[in-house]
């Protein structure tokens, strides 16, 4: 029986951009139920598992929001310095995961014996603990950009009501929205009951706080359940006149400004009659679970074994159905397509499918079928990591634009793509696609020129040779893959160079080893793939 244990909503209003004070409504922090004492429900062996650390991996989705125009960047906080065109939302997302997961490497590599624990714990009559390692890690399960304007801006007194028609898989993967808040100072926010989450920022820091919040942890700064956490709210009578002018939850870092004055030293006693509370090193905390620059920092953030303890037993109590893995021997495996959607529900022009919307892979193939299930393009094992597959319209002898391969504007196609990691464990998905009308290719975007683009291939059909020649728009090393569909004959690595760029590459290969009928030629550049079909007679 699964029975949940409490249901709030937690904030976190750190203040990544510098010192901002964290002022939320009182209902706003955790408002708790009282712990019923139920027998737990458990799929592993919690203190097995935080004894010997054993990574387990839990399926996080990330989802970001354009206009209602499907235009525009991806909403984030203003200040955001990352590349936030559409193109790189998949790529956001995967450094997002990773990064989280570096985060708690982080953690658990800390040997320094003064650091490496919660600090100031004694100053505070609070038990010292010892260094803890966090087995919690992420795995990429898709990645997604909605177009909805309302969902750019996200309010804090929101709930996740707001995003419901985005969530995805919401019993089995925990779910991220990426947006902006527009009121507070908060920049995320977390339901331990749906297990959702909001993010304004791409840091792991945040990102691991509100995950802590879905395992269930509280902030320090108010009961949290924990004997071994000290509550690190302050309060700071700057007047010495007997009263305390200023609160607040918790100190961010040891140099606070006075924040309705910003800019004036707080911890001067010439500016004030006694120092701001933070000043004093030991109201400092690295707990990851309270509005502290140290527990946002991986070098130097820590959990307690009370809040390891809770938030495990959350894990295997109640999101067992989340855990993609423990202890597995290679990191799960994700098959994942990227889009980015238009208003029509088309794809856009060129169709782009963002393969590294995908986790862990090492090897990977794609496969796109018609209507009637016919196999019509092949991409064979490639050896990398999964990036870009374009299908780019091109000119065709009489002048017209057109798709490659035989595809055609408004039929509905689908693409299939497997995925394996180096344990050789795989993972397929798949999605449904239309084609618009083809494009010029002076219409695309600049911020998404394809690294490669195919020009042509000469003579198709062919009988001894052929002569490919293909635009780089990158540096990029070139591998050029061959295979026969249809008898499943793979001809391997056909062509191979290293730092090609420029316009108009020219690759001649002999079809002396080739098989006659359709052969499909995979030509790689970086990890972007184009794949083109032609006969050999
Ligand atoms: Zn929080």
């Amino acid at each position: 029986m699964k029975i949940i244990l409490f249901s709030f909503l937690l904030l976190s209003c750190s203040a990544v951009f510098g010192q901002v004070p964290c002022e939320l409504s009182p209902e706003m922090e955790a408002s708790f139920t009282e712990e019923i004492p139920i027998p737990l429900d458990l799929c592993f062996d919690i203190s097995d598992l935080i004894d010997n650390c054993t990574p387990v991996y839990i399926r996080v989705n990330i989802h970001f929001f354009l206009d209602n125009d499907c235009d525009g960047n991806l909403a984030t906080h203003p200040d955001i310095t990352e590349n936030l065109s559409p193109y790189n939302a998949f790529a956001l997302a995967e450094d997002l995961v990773d990064n989280a997961n570096e985060f708690f490497d982080k953690v658990n590599a800390n040997t320094n014996p003064i650091l490496d624990h919660q600090w100031n714990s004694e100053h505070h009559n609070t038990p010292v603990t010892s260094h803890q390692c966090i087995p919690v890690r992420y795995v990429l399960g898709g990645a997604y950009i909605h177009c909805s304007s309302v969902n750019q801006d996200v309010e804090l007194t929101e709930e996740f009501d707001y995003f419901d028609n985005y969530a995805i898989n919401p019993l089995t993967e925990v779910n991220v929205y990426v947006s902006n808040f527009i009121t507070g100072d908060g920049n995320g926010f977390a339901d331990n009951g749906s297990n959702q989450v909001c993010v304004e920022n791409f840091t792991s820091g945040l990102f691991n706080h509100e995950l802590g919040h879905v395992f269930n942890l509280a902030h320090t700064f108010i009961y949290d359940r924990c004997d071994d956490t000290w509550i690190d709210s302050w309060r700071w009578d700057r007047d010495c006149n007997g009263t305390f002018e200023t609160t607040g939850k918790a100190c961010w870092w040891e140099h606070p400004d006075y924040p309705p004055l910003s800019g004036i030293d707080a911890c001067d006693i010439n500016n004030f009659c006694q120092p701001h509370p933070c000043c004093d090193w030991k109201n400092i905390s690295n707990n990851l679970m309270t509005y502290s620059s140290y527990g946002y920092n991986g070098d130097y953030s820590a959990l307690t074994p009370c809040q390891l303890n809770l938030m495990i037993t959350d894990i295997s109590d109640q999101m067992c159905d989340y855990v993609a893995a423990i202890d597995p021997d290679c990191p799960p495996v994700n098959s994942n397509i990227g889009v980015i959607p238009t208003t029509t529900g088309d794809m856009q022009c060129p169709a782009c499918f963002y393969l590294n919307a995908s986790d862990n892979e090492n090897k990977y193939s794609v496969t796109i079928m018609n209507s009637s299930g016919s196999r019509i393009i092949e991409s064979g094992v490639i050896n990398s990591e999964a990036g870009k597959y374009c299908i780019t319209p091109r000119t065709n002898k009489d002048g017209q634009l057109e798709w490659p391969n035989g595809l055609v504007a408004g039929q509905t196609y689908t693409i299939k793509l497997k995925v394996f990691n180096s344990c050789e464990e795989s993972d397929e998905s798949q999605l449904n696609f239309t084609l618009p009308y083809p494009c010029a290719l002076y219409e695309q975007d600049p911020n998404d020129v394809p690294d490669i683009e195919m020009v042509t291939i000469n003579p198709n059909p062919a009988t001894g040779n052929i002569t490919v020649k293909f635009n780089l728009n990158k540096n990029e090393d070139v591998i050029m893959y061959g295979l026969h569909p249809s008898n499943n004959t793979v001809y391997g690595i056909v062509y191979q160079n290293y730092h090609m760029s420029g316009d108009n590459q020219t690759v001649q290969l002999s079809l002396s080893q080739w098989a006659s009928g359709y052969n499909s030629l995979v030509v790689r550049a970086g990890n972007d793939i184009l794949i083109e079909n032609f006969i050999k007679l």
